[in-house]
Protein backbone atom coordinates (compact mmCIF):
# COMPACT_ATOMS: atom_id res chain seq x y z
CA UNK A 1 0.00 0.00 0.00
CA UNK A 2 1.34 3.43 -1.23
CA UNK A 3 1.96 5.86 1.67
CA UNK A 4 2.39 8.89 -0.38
CA UNK A 5 0.37 11.88 0.30
CA UNK A 6 -2.69 11.91 -1.49
CA UNK A 7 -3.75 15.71 -2.68
CA UNK A 8 -6.64 16.28 -0.84
CA UNK A 9 -5.09 14.94 2.45
CA UNK A 10 -5.92 17.60 5.36
CA UNK A 11 -3.07 19.58 6.42
CA UNK A 12 -3.84 18.47 10.11
CA UNK A 13 -5.02 14.85 10.42
CA UNK A 14 -4.90 14.07 13.98
CA UNK A 15 -7.96 14.82 16.36
CA UNK A 16 -6.32 15.81 19.36
CA UNK A 17 -4.39 18.90 17.63
CA UNK A 18 -6.13 22.40 17.30
CA UNK A 19 -5.20 25.72 17.89
CA UNK A 20 -3.46 26.19 21.24
CA UNK A 21 -3.16 22.58 21.60
CA UNK A 22 -0.48 19.99 22.11
CA UNK A 23 0.15 16.72 21.12
CA UNK A 24 0.59 14.18 23.68
CA UNK A 25 4.13 13.47 21.58
CA UNK A 26 5.20 14.82 18.71
CA UNK A 27 7.48 12.28 16.50
CA UNK A 28 9.85 13.39 13.50
CA UNK A 29 10.37 10.96 10.81
CA UNK A 30 8.74 8.06 9.10
CA UNK A 31 12.25 5.62 8.96
CA UNK A 32 12.22 2.58 11.44
CA UNK A 33 12.68 4.90 14.40
CA UNK A 34 9.84 6.97 14.09
CA UNK A 35 7.36 4.34 13.41
CA UNK A 36 8.77 2.11 16.03
CA UNK A 37 8.00 5.22 18.60
CA UNK A 38 4.65 5.70 17.15
CA UNK A 39 3.38 1.96 17.36
CA UNK A 40 4.75 1.83 20.75
CA UNK A 41 2.69 5.49 21.67
CA UNK A 42 -0.45 2.98 20.16
CA UNK A 43 -0.03 0.39 21.94
CA UNK A 44 0.42 1.87 25.50
CA UNK A 45 -2.78 3.38 24.82
CA UNK A 46 -1.76 7.48 23.77
CA UNK A 47 -3.44 8.10 20.16
CA UNK A 48 -2.86 11.95 20.42
CA UNK A 49 0.05 11.75 18.63
CA UNK A 50 1.56 13.46 14.49
CA UNK A 51 4.56 11.63 13.09
CA UNK A 52 6.18 14.91 10.67
CA UNK A 53 7.94 13.71 7.81
CA UNK A 54 9.68 15.97 5.28
CA UNK A 55 9.19 13.93 2.51
CA UNK A 56 6.13 12.77 0.87
CA UNK A 57 6.44 9.14 1.53
CA UNK A 58 7.26 6.75 4.21
CA UNK A 59 10.77 4.74 4.46
CA UNK A 60 13.54 6.66 5.50
CA UNK A 61 16.93 5.25 4.55
CA UNK A 62 15.09 3.04 2.20
CA UNK A 63 12.66 5.40 0.82
CA UNK A 64 15.96 8.00 -0.24
CA UNK A 65 18.47 5.23 -0.83
CA UNK A 66 17.43 3.44 -4.67
CA UNK A 67 21.48 3.41 -5.91
CA UNK A 68 21.43 -0.05 -7.88
CA UNK A 69 21.98 -2.68 -5.89
CA UNK A 70 20.91 -0.73 -2.60
CA UNK A 71 19.91 -3.28 -0.03
CA UNK A 72 20.75 -4.08 3.89
CA UNK A 73 23.67 -6.02 5.16
CA UNK A 74 21.73 -7.61 7.71
CA UNK A 75 19.31 -10.81 6.65
CA UNK A 76 16.03 -10.00 6.32
CA UNK A 77 14.35 -12.12 9.33
CA UNK A 78 16.45 -9.96 11.44
CA UNK A 79 16.33 -6.08 10.15
CA UNK A 80 12.62 -6.36 10.95
CA UNK A 81 10.66 -4.98 13.72
CA UNK A 82 9.96 -7.83 15.93
CA UNK A 83 6.75 -7.62 16.47
CA UNK A 84 5.75 -7.74 12.86
CA UNK A 85 7.64 -10.80 11.36
CA UNK A 86 6.72 -11.13 7.68
CA UNK A 87 6.54 -14.78 6.79
CA UNK A 88 7.71 -14.16 2.93
CA UNK A 89 10.91 -12.23 2.08
CA UNK A 90 12.30 -13.33 -0.97
CA UNK A 91 15.73 -13.01 -0.35
CA UNK A 92 18.09 -13.38 3.17
CA UNK A 93 18.87 -9.80 2.38
CA UNK A 94 16.58 -7.75 1.47
CA UNK A 95 16.98 -5.16 -1.43
CA UNK A 96 15.60 -1.72 -0.66
CA UNK A 97 12.55 -1.97 -2.65
CA UNK A 98 11.48 -4.74 -0.39
CA UNK A 99 12.29 -3.31 2.53
CA UNK A 100 10.55 -0.18 1.48
CA UNK A 101 7.22 -2.57 0.92
CA UNK A 102 7.78 -3.58 4.53
CA UNK A 103 7.58 -0.42 6.18
CA UNK A 104 4.63 0.53 4.05
CA UNK A 105 2.88 -2.66 5.00
CA UNK A 106 3.97 -1.73 8.80
CA UNK A 107 2.17 1.83 8.58
CA UNK A 108 -1.04 0.50 6.71
CA UNK A 109 -1.04 -2.49 9.33
CA UNK A 110 -0.93 -0.15 12.54
CA UNK A 111 -3.35 2.37 11.05
CA UNK A 112 -0.82 4.99 11.07
CA UNK A 113 -1.05 7.24 8.31
CA UNK A 114 -3.62 9.27 9.41
CA UNK A 115 -1.19 10.76 12.18
CA UNK A 116 1.28 11.43 9.50
CA UNK A 117 1.51 14.64 7.99
CA UNK A 118 3.98 14.70 4.60
CA UNK A 119 5.94 17.47 3.39
CA UNK A 120 6.31 19.08 6.72
CA UNK A 121 10.43 19.26 7.64
CA UNK A 122 11.15 20.16 10.81
CA UNK A 123 13.34 23.68 11.04
CA UNK A 124 13.78 23.97 14.36
CA UNK A 125 12.46 23.26 18.02
CA UNK A 126 12.21 24.95 21.02
CA UNK A 127 11.33 24.45 24.57
CA UNK A 128 8.92 26.67 26.40
CA UNK A 129 9.30 27.16 29.81
CA UNK A 130 6.22 28.35 30.87
CA UNK A 131 4.16 25.27 29.09
CA UNK A 132 6.80 22.79 29.37
CA UNK A 133 6.14 21.65 25.90
CA UNK A 134 8.18 21.84 22.72
CA UNK A 135 7.32 24.18 19.89
CA UNK A 136 8.41 22.79 16.51
CA UNK A 137 8.63 25.05 13.46
CA UNK A 138 7.99 23.04 10.41
CA UNK A 139 8.29 24.48 6.70
CA UNK A 140 7.62 22.68 3.41
CA UNK A 141 4.52 22.02 1.10
CA UNK A 142 2.37 20.22 4.01
CA UNK A 143 2.96 23.28 5.90
CA UNK A 144 1.24 26.21 6.82
CA UNK A 145 3.19 29.52 6.29
CA UNK A 146 5.40 29.98 10.07
CA UNK A 147 4.01 27.05 11.57
CA UNK A 148 4.65 25.57 14.82
CA UNK A 149 3.37 22.13 16.36
CA UNK A 150 3.48 21.63 19.85
CA UNK A 151 3.79 18.74 22.07
CA UNK A 152 4.65 17.56 25.42
CA UNK A 153 7.17 15.60 24.49
CA UNK A 154 9.54 15.22 20.70
CA UNK A 155 10.68 12.22 19.55
CA UNK A 156 13.51 12.87 17.21
CA UNK A 157 13.72 9.84 14.38
CA UNK A 158 15.84 12.15 12.03
CA UNK A 159 18.21 9.49 11.23
CA UNK A 160 21.92 8.66 11.97
CA UNK A 161 22.01 8.15 8.31
CA UNK A 162 20.70 10.95 6.46
CA UNK A 163 22.86 13.74 5.83
CA UNK A 164 24.77 13.13 2.33
CA UNK A 165 28.31 13.95 3.38
CA UNK A 166 29.58 15.84 -0.11
CA UNK A 167 33.57 15.95 0.31
CA UNK A 168 35.73 19.42 0.37
CA UNK A 169 37.63 18.78 -3.01
CA UNK A 170 39.43 21.55 -4.37
CA UNK A 171 37.26 22.52 -7.42
CA UNK A 172 34.59 19.93 -7.09
CA UNK A 173 31.54 22.86 -7.81
CA UNK A 174 33.55 23.62 -11.17
CA UNK A 175 32.56 20.00 -12.43
CA UNK A 176 30.25 20.25 -15.82
CA UNK A 177 29.37 16.67 -16.13
CA UNK A 178 26.59 14.74 -14.05
CA UNK A 179 27.10 14.60 -10.00
CA UNK A 180 25.11 13.05 -7.04
CA UNK A 181 25.57 11.38 -4.15
CA UNK A 182 24.66 7.42 -3.77
CA UNK A 183 21.57 8.79 -1.64
CA UNK A 184 20.15 11.24 -4.08
CA UNK A 185 20.79 8.88 -6.92
CA UNK A 186 19.53 10.97 -10.65
CA UNK A 187 18.03 8.00 -12.36
CA UNK A 188 17.88 10.25 -15.27
CA UNK A 189 21.22 10.00 -16.04
CA UNK A 190 22.12 7.17 -18.42
CA UNK A 191 25.40 6.48 -17.68
CA UNK A 192 26.04 3.29 -20.12
CA UNK A 193 28.80 3.96 -21.99
CA UNK A 194 29.69 7.08 -20.02
CA UNK A 195 33.28 7.40 -17.80
CA UNK A 196 32.29 7.54 -14.93
CA UNK A 197 33.88 8.63 -11.72
CA UNK A 198 33.28 6.57 -7.74
CA UNK A 199 34.60 8.65 -4.89
CA UNK A 200 34.75 6.35 -1.42
CA UNK A 201 34.27 2.56 -0.74
CA UNK A 202 32.06 2.68 1.85
CA UNK A 203 29.13 0.58 2.44
CA UNK A 204 27.00 1.84 -0.67
CA UNK A 205 29.80 1.90 -3.01
CA UNK A 206 30.29 -1.74 -2.58
CA UNK A 207 26.90 -2.08 -3.38
CA UNK A 208 26.49 0.09 -6.54
CA UNK A 209 30.00 -0.41 -7.84
CA UNK A 210 29.17 -3.73 -9.25
CA UNK A 211 25.76 -2.76 -10.96
CA UNK A 212 27.21 0.39 -12.93
CA UNK A 213 30.59 -0.91 -13.52
CA UNK A 214 28.73 -3.39 -16.49
CA UNK A 215 27.31 -1.23 -18.09
CA UNK A 216 29.60 2.15 -17.78
CA UNK A 217 32.27 3.09 -20.53
CA UNK A 218 35.04 3.45 -17.57
CA UNK A 219 34.57 3.12 -13.76
CA UNK A 220 37.69 4.76 -11.85
CA UNK A 221 37.21 4.23 -8.45
CA UNK A 222 39.30 6.72 -5.96
CA UNK A 223 40.01 4.38 -3.16
CA UNK A 224 41.03 6.39 0.13
CA UNK A 225 40.72 3.12 2.51
CA UNK A 226 40.24 -0.35 1.27
CA UNK A 227 37.14 -1.80 3.46
CA UNK A 228 37.33 -5.20 5.09
CA UNK A 229 34.75 -7.22 3.30
CA UNK A 230 33.58 -10.87 4.15
CA UNK A 231 31.42 -13.19 1.54
CA UNK A 232 27.67 -12.49 1.70
CA UNK A 233 26.25 -15.22 1.81
CA UNK A 234 22.90 -14.23 0.20
CA UNK A 235 19.91 -16.60 -1.52
CA UNK A 236 16.72 -16.18 -2.28
CA UNK A 237 14.47 -17.72 1.21
CA UNK A 238 12.91 -21.31 -0.68
CA UNK A 239 9.25 -21.81 -0.77
CA UNK A 240 9.70 -24.76 2.20
CA UNK A 241 11.27 -21.91 4.50
CA UNK A 242 8.42 -19.75 4.10
CA UNK A 243 5.66 -22.54 4.73
CA UNK A 244 7.54 -23.28 7.71
CA UNK A 245 7.46 -20.06 8.76
CA UNK A 246 3.54 -19.43 8.08
CA UNK A 247 2.72 -22.56 9.34
CA UNK A 248 5.19 -23.84 11.89
CA UNK A 249 5.41 -21.52 15.16
CA UNK A 250 8.96 -20.96 16.07
CA UNK A 251 10.90 -21.88 13.02
CA UNK A 252 10.72 -17.89 12.03
CA UNK A 253 11.86 -16.66 15.56
CA UNK A 254 14.09 -19.43 15.65
CA UNK A 255 16.11 -18.27 12.39
CA UNK A 256 15.94 -14.49 13.37
CA UNK A 257 16.83 -15.38 17.26
CA UNK A 258 20.13 -17.44 15.52
CA UNK A 259 20.78 -14.79 13.04
CA UNK A 260 21.12 -12.50 15.79
CA UNK A 261 23.47 -14.25 18.05
CA UNK A 262 25.69 -15.00 14.79
CA UNK A 263 26.05 -11.12 14.21
CA UNK A 264 26.08 -10.36 18.05
CA UNK A 265 29.43 -12.85 18.00
CA UNK A 266 31.50 -10.15 16.36
CA UNK A 267 31.19 -7.99 19.21
CA UNK A 268 33.86 -9.86 20.94
CA UNK A 269 36.18 -9.46 18.62
CA UNK A 270 35.54 -5.25 18.81
CA UNK A 271 36.29 -5.48 22.49
CA UNK A 272 39.44 -7.79 21.73
CA UNK A 273 40.74 -6.92 17.96
CA UNK A 274 42.88 -10.40 18.63
CA UNK A 275 39.39 -12.61 18.67
CA UNK A 276 38.65 -10.79 14.93
CA UNK A 277 41.53 -13.22 13.64
CA UNK A 278 39.42 -15.63 12.08
CA UNK A 279 36.96 -13.24 10.57
CA UNK A 280 40.04 -11.24 9.00
CA UNK A 281 41.22 -14.56 7.72
CA UNK A 282 37.94 -15.10 6.08
CA UNK A 283 37.94 -11.89 4.47
CA UNK A 284 41.42 -11.97 3.56
CA UNK A 285 40.66 -15.67 2.04
CA UNK A 286 37.81 -13.74 -0.19
CA UNK A 287 39.81 -11.33 -1.41
CA UNK A 288 42.79 -13.65 -2.73
CA UNK A 289 40.18 -15.67 -4.16
CA UNK A 290 38.42 -13.22 -5.42
CA UNK A 291 41.42 -10.84 -6.93
CA UNK A 292 44.32 -12.41 -8.55
CA UNK A 293 46.20 -9.58 -9.43
CA UNK A 294 48.99 -8.79 -6.68
CA UNK A 295 49.04 -4.91 -7.78
CA UNK A 296 45.39 -4.71 -7.52
CA UNK A 297 44.79 -6.98 -4.56
CA UNK A 298 47.66 -5.14 -2.43
CA UNK A 299 45.42 -1.68 -3.12
CA UNK A 300 42.51 -3.72 -1.59
CA UNK A 301 44.25 -5.35 1.98
CA UNK A 302 42.88 -2.80 4.56
CA UNK A 303 46.13 -2.43 6.79
CA UNK A 304 43.57 -1.28 10.04
CA UNK A 305 42.12 -3.73 12.43
CA UNK A 306 38.62 -5.20 11.02
CA UNK A 307 36.04 -3.75 12.86
CA UNK A 308 37.40 -0.71 13.30
CA UNK A 309 35.09 0.48 10.55
CA UNK A 310 31.82 -1.39 9.93
CA UNK A 311 33.30 -4.67 8.09
CA UNK A 312 31.10 -4.87 4.93
CA UNK A 313 29.32 -7.79 3.27
CA UNK A 314 29.75 -8.85 -0.67
CA UNK A 315 30.09 -11.21 -2.90
CA UNK A 316 30.22 -9.17 -6.13
CA UNK A 317 32.32 -6.29 -5.55
CA UNK A 318 35.92 -7.63 -6.04
CA UNK A 319 35.12 -9.10 -9.23
CA UNK A 320 33.34 -5.67 -10.20
CA UNK A 321 37.39 -4.53 -9.79
CA UNK A 322 38.43 -6.97 -11.68
CA UNK A 323 36.75 -6.28 -15.04
CA UNK A 324 39.09 -4.55 -17.78
CA UNK A 325 36.95 -1.26 -17.67
CA UNK A 326 37.67 -0.50 -13.81
CA UNK A 327 40.91 1.12 -12.34
CA UNK A 328 40.82 1.51 -8.20
CA UNK A 329 42.91 4.59 -7.72
CA UNK A 330 44.43 5.07 -4.37
CA UNK A 331 46.61 8.58 -5.22
CA UNK A 332 44.41 10.99 -3.89
CA UNK A 333 42.46 13.97 -5.28
CA UNK A 334 44.46 16.76 -6.08
CA UNK A 335 41.36 18.04 -7.74
CA UNK A 336 37.68 18.55 -9.74
CA UNK A 337 38.22 20.09 -12.91
CA UNK A 338 35.26 21.27 -15.18
CA UNK A 339 35.94 17.34 -17.61
CA UNK A 340 38.44 15.36 -15.31
CA UNK A 341 39.51 14.80 -11.80
CA UNK A 342 43.67 15.32 -11.40
CA UNK A 343 44.92 12.65 -8.68
CA UNK A 344 47.49 13.62 -6.66
CA UNK A 345 50.63 12.00 -8.43
CA UNK A 346 49.58 14.35 -10.97
CA UNK A 347 47.29 11.92 -13.57
CA UNK A 348 43.82 12.98 -14.60
CA UNK A 349 41.08 11.65 -15.52
CA UNK A 350 38.70 12.44 -18.25
CA UNK A 351 35.47 11.57 -16.79
CA UNK A 352 31.20 12.31 -17.38
CA UNK A 353 30.25 11.60 -14.48
CA UNK A 354 31.05 11.90 -10.67
CA UNK A 355 29.03 9.51 -7.87
CA UNK A 356 30.05 10.27 -4.38
CA UNK A 357 29.66 7.31 -2.02
CA UNK A 358 30.86 9.50 0.43
CA UNK A 359 28.46 8.23 3.49
CA UNK A 360 26.75 10.99 5.50
CA UNK A 361 27.15 13.80 8.62
CA UNK A 362 27.05 11.75 12.01
CA UNK A 363 29.07 13.48 14.67
CA UNK A 364 28.60 16.94 13.31
CA UNK A 365 25.02 16.17 11.98
CA UNK A 366 23.44 18.30 14.29
CA UNK A 367 26.30 21.56 14.22
CA UNK A 368 23.09 23.46 12.44
CA UNK A 369 20.09 22.23 14.37
CA UNK A 370 18.19 24.52 15.95
CA UNK A 371 17.06 22.77 19.11
CA UNK A 372 17.06 25.09 21.99
CA UNK A 373 16.19 23.45 25.79
CA UNK A 374 15.42 24.68 29.01
CA UNK A 375 16.40 28.55 30.21
CA UNK A 376 17.62 29.13 25.79
CA UNK A 377 19.78 26.09 26.16
CA UNK A 378 21.29 25.71 22.66
CA UNK A 379 22.09 22.06 21.86
CA UNK A 380 25.72 23.61 20.54
CA UNK A 381 26.33 24.71 23.56
CA UNK A 382 25.33 21.76 25.77
CA UNK A 383 27.51 19.84 23.08
CA UNK A 384 30.66 22.47 22.90
CA UNK A 385 32.52 19.41 24.20
CA UNK A 386 31.13 16.45 22.03
CA UNK A 387 27.57 15.20 20.82
CA UNK A 388 26.34 12.84 24.06
CA UNK A 389 23.20 11.76 25.66
CA UNK A 390 22.07 9.34 28.12
CA UNK A 391 21.85 5.72 26.35
CA UNK A 392 21.73 7.55 23.41
CA UNK A 393 18.37 9.31 24.18
CA UNK A 394 17.75 11.64 26.92
CA UNK A 395 20.09 15.04 27.07
CA UNK A 396 20.43 16.97 30.36
CA UNK A 397 18.70 20.35 29.85
CA UNK A 398 16.59 19.26 27.21
CA UNK A 399 13.33 17.73 29.15
CA UNK A 400 10.95 16.06 27.07
CA UNK A 401 13.16 15.53 23.77
CA UNK A 402 13.94 11.99 23.12
CA UNK A 403 16.91 11.08 20.31
CA UNK A 404 16.28 7.64 18.53
CA UNK A 405 19.44 6.88 17.38
CA UNK A 406 21.18 9.52 19.33
CA UNK A 407 24.79 9.38 20.43
CA UNK A 408 26.80 6.40 20.71
CA UNK A 409 23.26 4.08 19.70
CA UNK A 410 24.92 3.14 16.40
CA UNK A 411 26.24 -0.65 15.92
CA UNK A 412 28.67 -2.46 13.10
CA UNK A 413 27.48 -5.27 13.93
CA UNK A 414 23.55 -5.98 14.41
CA UNK A 415 20.40 -4.67 13.21
CA UNK A 416 19.46 -0.95 14.38
CA UNK A 417 16.19 -1.86 14.50
CA UNK A 418 17.36 -4.00 17.45
CA UNK A 419 18.50 -0.68 19.09
CA UNK A 420 14.99 1.09 17.83
CA UNK A 421 13.11 -1.13 20.21
CA UNK A 422 14.61 -0.55 23.31
CA UNK A 423 14.83 2.99 22.66
CA UNK A 424 11.12 2.89 22.14
CA UNK A 425 10.16 1.25 24.84
CA UNK A 426 12.22 3.41 27.44
CA UNK A 427 10.70 6.71 26.04
CA UNK A 428 7.76 4.90 26.58
CA UNK A 429 8.91 4.12 30.79
CA UNK A 430 10.16 7.76 30.73
CA UNK A 431 6.84 9.24 29.46
CA UNK A 432 4.84 6.85 31.91
CA UNK A 433 7.10 7.85 34.87
CA UNK A 434 6.32 11.44 34.23
CA UNK A 435 2.89 10.76 34.24
CA UNK A 436 2.82 8.78 37.75
CA UNK A 437 4.65 11.69 39.27
CA UNK A 438 2.25 14.20 38.24
CA UNK A 439 4.59 16.13 36.41
CA UNK A 440 5.42 17.97 32.98
CA UNK A 441 8.76 17.29 32.78
CA UNK A 442 11.54 14.87 32.56
CA UNK A 443 15.05 15.76 32.41
CA UNK A 444 18.10 13.10 32.86
CA UNK A 445 20.20 14.37 35.75
CA UNK A 446 23.29 16.17 34.90
CA UNK A 447 26.03 13.64 36.64
CA UNK A 448 23.95 10.33 35.39
CA UNK A 449 24.71 11.54 31.93
CA UNK A 450 28.16 12.54 32.70
CA UNK A 451 29.01 9.16 34.29
CA UNK A 452 27.13 7.33 31.51
CA UNK A 453 29.33 9.17 28.91
CA UNK A 454 32.10 8.52 31.24
CA UNK A 455 31.58 4.71 30.85
CA UNK A 456 31.50 4.65 27.18
CA UNK A 457 34.59 6.64 26.45
CA UNK A 458 36.39 4.22 28.98
CA UNK A 459 34.77 1.36 27.42
CA UNK A 460 36.03 2.92 23.62
CA UNK A 461 39.76 2.96 25.16
CA UNK A 462 41.29 0.57 23.25
CA UNK A 463 38.35 -1.00 21.59
CA UNK A 464 38.58 -1.71 17.89
CA UNK A 465 36.96 1.72 16.16
CA UNK A 466 39.55 4.12 18.51
CA UNK A 467 42.38 1.74 18.78
CA UNK A 468 41.68 -0.17 15.16
CA UNK A 469 44.13 2.70 13.55
CA UNK A 470 41.86 4.12 11.40
CA UNK A 471 39.21 7.34 10.94
CA UNK A 472 35.77 6.36 10.41
CA UNK A 473 32.33 8.33 11.08
CA UNK A 474 32.38 6.69 14.71
CA UNK A 475 34.55 8.80 15.47
CA UNK A 476 34.52 12.92 15.98
CA UNK A 477 36.70 15.31 14.96
CA UNK A 478 38.89 14.43 18.07
CA UNK A 479 38.73 11.00 17.37
CA UNK A 480 36.35 10.67 20.42
CA UNK A 481 33.68 7.57 19.67
CA UNK A 482 30.20 9.77 19.40
CA UNK A 483 28.39 7.06 17.47
CA UNK A 484 29.00 3.32 17.94
CA UNK A 485 27.33 1.72 21.53
CA UNK A 486 30.73 0.32 23.11
CA UNK A 487 29.56 -3.09 24.36
CA UNK A 488 27.04 -5.59 23.17
CA UNK A 489 23.52 -5.14 22.39
CA UNK A 490 22.48 -7.50 25.44
CA UNK A 491 24.22 -4.64 27.51
CA UNK A 492 22.22 -2.19 25.91
CA UNK A 493 18.66 -3.94 26.52
CA UNK A 494 20.01 -4.89 29.73
CA UNK A 495 20.36 -1.00 30.75
CA UNK A 496 17.47 0.33 28.86
CA UNK A 497 14.57 -2.72 29.74
CA UNK A 498 13.89 -1.06 33.37
CA UNK A 499 13.61 2.98 33.55
CA UNK A 500 15.77 3.53 36.66
CA UNK A 501 14.19 6.37 38.31
CA UNK A 502 16.51 7.90 40.33
CA UNK A 503 18.50 8.84 36.85
CA UNK A 504 15.67 11.09 36.04
CA UNK A 505 13.87 14.48 37.60
CA UNK A 506 10.45 14.90 37.43
CA UNK A 507 9.33 18.29 37.61
CA UNK A 508 6.47 20.93 36.89
CA UNK A 509 2.71 21.03 37.55
CA UNK A 510 0.64 17.72 35.20
CA UNK A 511 -1.38 19.14 32.45
C1 LIG B 1 22.46 2.81 2.51
C2 LIG B 1 22.23 2.42 3.93
C3 LIG B 1 22.32 1.09 4.31
C4 LIG B 1 22.09 0.73 5.64
N1 LIG B 1 22.20 -0.58 5.97
C5 LIG B 1 21.96 -0.96 7.24
C6 LIG B 1 22.08 -2.32 7.62
O1 LIG B 1 22.47 -3.16 6.83
N2 LIG B 1 21.78 -2.66 8.89
C7 LIG B 1 21.38 -1.73 9.82
O2 LIG B 1 21.10 -2.09 10.95
N3 LIG B 1 21.28 -0.43 9.48
C8 LIG B 1 21.57 -0.03 8.23
N4 LIG B 1 21.50 1.30 7.89
C9 LIG B 1 21.15 2.28 8.94
C10 LIG B 1 19.69 2.67 8.85
O3 LIG B 1 19.67 4.04 8.65
C11 LIG B 1 18.96 2.26 10.11
O4 LIG B 1 18.95 0.85 10.17
C12 LIG B 1 17.49 2.70 10.19
O5 LIG B 1 16.86 2.58 8.96
C13 LIG B 1 17.39 4.11 10.70
O6 LIG B 1 16.04 4.45 10.83
P1 LIG B 1 15.64 5.91 11.31
O7 LIG B 1 14.18 5.96 11.31
O8 LIG B 1 16.35 6.22 12.58
O9 LIG B 1 16.26 6.89 10.25
P2 LIG B 1 15.89 7.08 8.69
O10 LIG B 1 15.51 5.78 8.10
O11 LIG B 1 17.02 7.81 8.13
O12 LIG B 1 14.60 7.98 8.73
C14 LIG B 1 14.65 9.32 9.09
C15 LIG B 1 13.40 9.99 8.56
O13 LIG B 1 13.32 11.30 9.11
C16 LIG B 1 12.98 12.23 8.09
N5 LIG B 1 13.54 13.51 8.47
C17 LIG B 1 14.84 13.82 8.65
N6 LIG B 1 14.99 15.10 9.00
C18 LIG B 1 13.74 15.62 9.05
C19 LIG B 1 13.23 16.91 9.36
N7 LIG B 1 14.04 17.92 9.68
N8 LIG B 1 11.90 17.10 9.31
C20 LIG B 1 11.05 16.09 9.00
N9 LIG B 1 11.48 14.84 8.68
C21 LIG B 1 12.81 14.61 8.72
C22 LIG B 1 13.62 11.66 6.84
O14 LIG B 1 13.02 12.15 5.68
C23 LIG B 1 13.40 10.17 7.05
O15 LIG B 1 12.17 9.75 6.52
C24 LIG B 1 21.75 1.71 6.59
C25 LIG B 1 21.70 3.04 6.22
C26 LIG B 1 21.94 3.40 4.91
C27 LIG B 1 21.89 4.85 4.54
Amino acid sequence: MAASVPADRPAVVTPAAGPGRAYSVVIVGTGFSGLGMAIGLKKSGVHDFVILEKADEVGGTWRENTYPGCGCDIMSLLYSFSFAPKADWSRMFPKQAELLEYIKDVVAEHGLEQHIRFGAEVTGAEYDDASDTWGVSIAGPGAAPGEVVRGRALAAGMGPLHQPNVPDLPGLDSFEGAMFHSAEWNHDVDLAGRRVAVIGTGASAIQFVPQIAKKVGSLTLFQRTPPWIIPKPDRRITGVERALFRRVPGVQRAYRDGIYLMQESFVLGFKNPRLLKAASGLAKWHLNRQVKDPGLRRKLTPDYTMGCKRTLVSSDYYPALTRPNVEVTTAGIAEVRPHSIVAKDGTEYPVDAIILGTGFHVTDAFEHAHIVGRDGLKIQEAWKDGIEAHLGVTVAGFPNLFLLLGPNSGLGHNSMIFIIEAQVRYVLQCLKMREARGGSRISVRPAVQRRFNRWVQEKSEGAVWVAGGCTSWYLDRDGVNRAAWPASTVNYWLRTRRLDPADFEVAGPAR
